[in-house]
This record gives structure tokens, sequence and C-alpha cells, in this order.
């Protein structure tokens, strides 16, 4: 971060405009998600002067430490990306706009207990590793229906990260079978790719790309 960000935010910039050339899309299709994980809060104020307004954290606690001098900003949506253990979902609920982690119905009938409009994304697990979060492709028309019978929930999207490789073309087939099941589930939005990979996610559909170190630089702490 720092004086680099600027520089960063126009070198992502090109790549998102690039790549949208590439496949006939429109630049307003895909929305920029700041990832500031593990960056102080002046990162998100500064990137909100550069016109930023999407921002995406992974953990509720790190969040809440930021959120007193950003939660205000005008325009500003939050986004938690982060896997979400339930009973942290009541803290969540208060902090983000938006829950792009939700995988089970046990999480959605928490959030929906809330009782205030909340928007979410499902994350769906797209590759074997057993540590990897995320719904069942198996499980997705049920998780889908029990978020859509939620009065308090607006499903917007499906949201995946591939396992990571320094290939990007490694992920295409993550990423087209997130929009395949998209459009088999009628579901609008894709959240897929990352600072490496957002051009390939950007031609296989994505509405949003996640970037974190293209922006910001190296994070100390790996993730
Ligand atoms: C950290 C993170 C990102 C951003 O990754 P970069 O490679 O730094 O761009 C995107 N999505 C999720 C879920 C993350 O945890």
């Amino acid at each position: 971060m720092g004086a680099g960000l600027s520089e960063n935010l126009a070198e992502v910039e090109q790549r998102i405009l690039a790549a949208c050339a590439r496949c006939g899309r429109r630049r307003e299709e895909v929305t920029l998600l700041a990832v500031t994980k593990t960056f102080p809060a002046e990162a998100i104020l500064e990137a909100y002067e550069l016109g930023l307004r999407e921002f995406g954290e992974n953990y509720v606690q790190e969040f809440e430490q930021k959120a007193p001098r950003v939660r205000a900003l005008d325009g500003a949506r939050f986004h938690l990306i982060g896997h979400l253990q339930s009973n942290k979902s009541r803290r969540a609920g208060e902090l983000f706009d938006v829950i792009q982690t939700v995988d089970s119905a046990k999480l959605a009938r928490r959030l929906d207990a809330l009782a205030r409009p909340l928007e979410v994304m499902i994350e769906v697990k797209l590759s074997p590793e057993e540590a990897k979060a995320g719904c069942a492709p198996g499980e997705l028309l049920e998780l889908i229906e029990t978020i859509r019978a939620c009065a308090n929930l607006r499903l917007t999207g499906l949201m995946t990260m591939p396992p990571w490789s320094e290939d990007a073309e490694r992920s295409r087939p993550y990423f087209r079978r997130l929009r395949e099941l998209a459009e088999r589930h009628g579901v609008r939005g894709l959240s897929m790719g990352m600072s490496h990979d957002l051009e390939v996610a950007i031609e296989e559909g994505a509405t949003m790309v996640r970037v974190g170190t293209a922006l910001f630089g190296r994070r100390k702490r790996q993730e």
C-alpha cells in the first residue's frame, strides 16, 4: 500500500479492461472487490479515496477492529469472503453487507434469524481438497432453495476459490464449472478470480473479481 496503490489500481484496471475487451464484455459487468485482509483501516480509506467502494475481508474479528473507522463511509460495502463459523454469524451479520461464504443451511438460517436484510452468496467447493470450505455441487440446489425461502436473505451469486496454482489457466475449469452451476440454477453473480487469475475469471464470466495482492502488495501473513 502507500504510494503504490494508485499505480497498482491503474494496472489492475488495465488488466480488467483488456480482459473485458478480449471477450466482448463491458467493464461495468465486472466489479472490483478490494481485498484488504491483513492491511490496516488506512488501506481501506486510501482505496476509498481512489474510488473503490467494495471491500473484502476474511475474518470477522479482524474487520471488527477496522470497522469503526470505515463502516460509515458513504456508499462503501463490505463483503465477508472468509469462512464463517455459525457462532460468529450474529457479529458477521452486523458488520458486513454481503456474506459471500454461506455454505450450509444451518448458517443460512442463522443469518436469516438476525432479522435484517442481508445479501449472501454461496461458496461452492469445486475441488476435492479436504480442508476447503464450501457447499458441494450436489448439495447446491437444496441450499439455494433454503436461502430463497429465507425472508431476510437475498442470494446474489456463487463464489469459489480454485486450488492455488501459479498457472492461471489451471483455474479455468473451476471458473467454467461455477458459471455452469450458476446458469443451471438461475443465479446471476459469479465471484471468482484473484490477483493472478482475474483475466481467466473474466473470460469465464466473473461478475466480481477479488483482488488483494495486486492492489496492496504482498501480505506478511499469508492466508
Ligand atoms: C485473500 C483472498 C483473495 C485475494 O487474493 P490475492 O491473491 O491477494 O488477490 C481473494 N479471495 C479470497 C477468498 C481470499 O481469501
